[in-house]
């Protein structure tokens, strides 16, 4: 039986692990196909495909958008993503200036309760184009001025904390635009996670490809009760178990195993889209 995971971090967002470190786990775990989906970003798939075709394994280069609908944060993941299109690089440009300027108040938010405390040393430890909180916190830990992450995020970092910021979002139906204009496939993200069922028919709506119904954070029931939401609004199934590395306390690749046949359903519905836009010109 082959399996896929499909929501996988790297360094390229706020990921522990190389591409190439996350390809050898794959290989070591035995999976036929992986799908990177880091934030806001698809700097680390040229990478990640290379250590994958290295490696025997299938690769689907993605990313994971922070997106927002009626006030409620949801993450949309593309797949089959063309990364080279230039309206998305240009998009995902933008969310990343926007996610340094979030870094920046952030730590003038930290300097106001008399911590010295810089952004540059947030910005070379994140080492990437979309830093985010766990980036601010592992500073905060190597600067001493906090013993560990959960401190960091109790101190200052969650939400309603002295150093809070929230998160710049796109429109949910921008983000479906979005990755359909690059070619790929929308997928509403961990569902579970969010409580954000009553969107679900809006996003169907504008254009919604599939929906994750395996992640690390779905129960079997939260996972069940999805894959009878996709078969209501006829979406793909998706799944992964969004391993951030060791940033979110022990790796999680290997703990969601999706089953091949989604990724073949997948396959099939990229490949029909491109083909209705083939005719259509
Ligand atoms: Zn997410
Ligand atoms: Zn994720």
């Amino acid at each position: 039986m082959k399996f896929a995971d499909l929501h996988l971090h790297t360094q390229f967002s706020d990921g522990t692990f190389t591409p190439e470190e996350l390809a050898g786990h794959g290989a070591r775990l035995g999976f036929a196909a992986l799908a990177l989906t880091d934030h806001d970003t698809v700097e680390g798939c040229a990478r990640m495909a290379a250590a994958c075709a290295a490696a025997g394994i299938e690769f689907i280069p993605g990313a994971e958008l922070t997106a927002e609908h009626d006030d409620t944060e949801l993450h949309v993941l593309g797949y089959f993503l063309d990364t080279q299109n230039q309206k998305l690089l240009a998009e995902i440009a933008k969310f990343q200036a926007v996610r340094q300027n979030r870094i920046r108040e952030m730590v003038a938010r930290i300097n106001e309760q008399g911590m010295p405390f810089e952004a540059d040393s947030v910005f070379a430890l994140a080492n990437c184009r979309s830093p985010g909180r766990p980036h601010v916190a592992r500073a905060l830990v190597k600067a001493g001025l906090v013993a560990s992450l959960d401190e960091a995020f109790e101190r200052f970092l969650k939400k309603n904390r002295p150093a809070w910021v929230p998160k710049a979002k796109v429109s949910a139906l921008e983000g479906i635009d979005l990755i359909h204009q690059a070619g790929g496939l929308a997928v509403m993200a961990h569902p579970g996670l969010n409580r954000t069922d009553e969107v679900i028919p809006a996003l169907v709506d504008a254009g919604l490809d599939g929906i994750e119904c395996f992640h690390t954070k779905h129960s079997t029931a939260t996972s069940g009760r999805y894959l009878e939401i996709a078969g209501k609004f006829n979406l793909l199934v998706t799944g992964g178990s969004d391993c951030h590395g060791f940033s979110k306390g022990r790796p999680l690749i290997g703990g969601v195993k999706l089953p091949y046949e989604h990724v073949e359903k997948l396959k099939q519905a990229v490949a029909a889209r491109h083909a209705s836009r083939v005719t259509r010109h």
